[in-house]
């Protein structure tokens, strides 16, 4: 579902410029900060300000719709929110985020909590590496 209809289904008045930053958000795909959702929605509007998409990332994450990430640069990131899990792998020098899940990791993580007398709710996983061939990644 695109967010721009889960905004809706969540009583979000979307004017024409939510529903530009909605739409920019629902194509991404590498976990964009604001400043790269600005730049995307203003090639689409350009009376769209950077003030807008901060308070609209806002506003969506509050209502759930899409997630935010610290990946240790300082800059919030953010994705839609889904019910498929998955953890982050960070590329330090490029900053590229690749997501996996591994099952063998989501059950230590559940016997982890579990040996300590608690059941697991939610857990956030991020790798921060280094590419092991810098020349091969490259681009
Ligand atoms: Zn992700």
């Amino acid at each position: 579902m695109s967010i721009e209809k889960k905004c809706v289904e969540k009583g979000l008045k979307m004017t024409e410029q939510r529903r530009v930053i909605a739409k920019v958000l629902t194509s991404a795909q590498d976990h964009p900060d604001v400043e790269m959702l600005y730049q995307r929605a203003a090639e689409i509007d350009s009376k769209i300000s950077i003030a807008t998409v901060y308070r609209t990332v806002r506003l969506f994450e509050e209502a759930g719709i899409i997630e935010k990430h610290d990946f240790g640069d300082g800059r919030a990131r953010y994705e839609e929110a889904t019910d498929q899990h998955h953890d982050h792998l960070i590329d330090m020098r490029t900053g590229r985020v690749i997501e996996f899940s591994n099952d063998a990791i989501e059950r230590l993580q559940e016997q982890i909590a579990k040996e300590l007398g608690y059941q697991l709710i939610d857990h956030r996983l991020e790798l921060y590496c280094l590419p092991l061939d810098a020349k091969k990644s490259a681009k």
